[in-house]
């Protein structure tokens, strides 16, 4: 089969033509990939960044992690997917034995495996995962809509991180794909104002469609700017979202948080920030929550409800479509006017 391998530490990747096809293993399937969405993390696996060399990646690998296809063969022990499902992937890999996995948080486990990070992924015409990293979908969902069900999914999990956003004034760092799924939720959800930080252009206008507030976070005024949107009455925002990564947006977001706020942070960035903790999280009574990944399965479920009920429409986020062998093309697009860039191994159909 033919993949996009990583095979050495430093910048780039490389299509492989001839890789030996995955043979599914105990409790593992096969899944022929049929659209593979390429994420900020690809790209800095692709660039060798110091965040994506904190995962520790496993040279050499198959790139790529959120995908959508169909199952072609089941190893033994497999009792809960057949060939023919289609499904989408969670790419937590879990143990099913440990602490975390065993009170309820699976996407925490303490021995988890990475698709396409720590374990082979996506951005080839075939995977092999756990059985138990299915999600099988019902065929009310389109194949491009469930590759983006693990980014949405991060973006479902920091709604439910954050607690209620109904009537609240809420602010999103960063409007990345993750960022937008964030704003659309938060207004579906209820919030009165939204208001989405992105020094893009281009994402700040998909944003305004989405009925956010755009702001350039680089710009001079911006802190005004933001003072201005969330009002004089509440002194700030009441829950905030990080998705961008970037070190540099948390002034802005430290500054705009209303006393005894929310902030539920998504985005890894590459270094350490320092935080006057006093000023900015305890005499504001500030609350901060982490999230990685999504809850197995019921941030899966809870997305799954809204794209069937039609009140989440996740497919204009797609922006542009390749081939597996355009894959440099797809990744460099990330840094460019572009939301999602989906690659089909097996073609990008008709
Ligand atoms: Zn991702
Ligand atoms: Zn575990």
């Amino acid at each position: 089969m033919r993949a996009v391998v990583k095979t050495s530490p430093g910048p780039g990747a490389e299509l492989i033509d001839k890789m030996e096809n995955p043979r599914p293993g105990d409790g593992e399937v096969v899944i022929a990939v049929a659209a593979a969405s390429v994420c900020g993390t690809d790209a800095h696996l692709y660039e060798w960044s110091k965040s994506a060399q904190d995962f520790h990646p496993r040279l050499p690998l198959v790139m790529g992690h959120e995908c959508s296809g169909t199952v072609t063969d089941v190893g033994p022990g497999v009792s809960r997917v057949s060939p023919g499902d289609r499904v989408a992937i969670e790419t937590h890999l879990y143990c099913g034995h440990c602490f975390e996995c065993r009170t309820g948080s699976a996407h925490n486990c303490r021995d988890l495996r990475l698709l396409g990070l720590t374990t082979d992924g996506v951005f080839a015409e075939q995977v092999r995962v756990p059985e138990s990293a299915c999600f099988i979908l019902p065929s009310t969902v389109s194949e491009d809509t469930a590759s983006l069900f693990e980014p949405a999914g991060v973006s479902v999990h920091a709604l439910q991180r954050a607690g209620s956003v109904a009537g609240a004034r809420v602010l999103v760092s960063g409007c990345g794909p993750v960022g937008l799924v964030v704003v659309q939720l938060c207004l579906l959800f209820g919030a009165s104002t939204v208001i989405a930080t992105e020094p893009n252009p281009f994402r700040r206008r998909l944003a305004e469609k989405l009925g956010a507030i755009a702001v350039d976070p680089l710009q001079a005024s911006a802190e005004e700017e933001m003072a201005a949107h969330a009002g004089d009455r509440s002194g700030g925002v009441q829950v905030a979202f990080e998705t961008s990564g970037a070190a540099a947006a948390y002034p802005l977001i430290w500054h705009s948080l209303a006393r005894e706020s929310t902030l539920v942070t998504v985005g890894h960035p590459g270094a350490e920030i320092s935080v006057d903790i006093a000023r900015f999280v305890n005499k504001r009574g500030i609350t901060v929550k982490g999230i990685f990944g999504r809850r197995i399965w019921d941030t899966w479920e809870q997305l799954l409800a809204l794209v069937e009920s039609g009140r989440l429409d996740l497919s204009w986020i797609i922006t542009h479509r390749f081939e597996l062998e355009d894959f440099k093309d797809a990744i460099s697009l990330l840094s460019q006017d572009a939301a999602k860039v989906i690659i089909y191994p097996n073609g990008v159909p008709a």
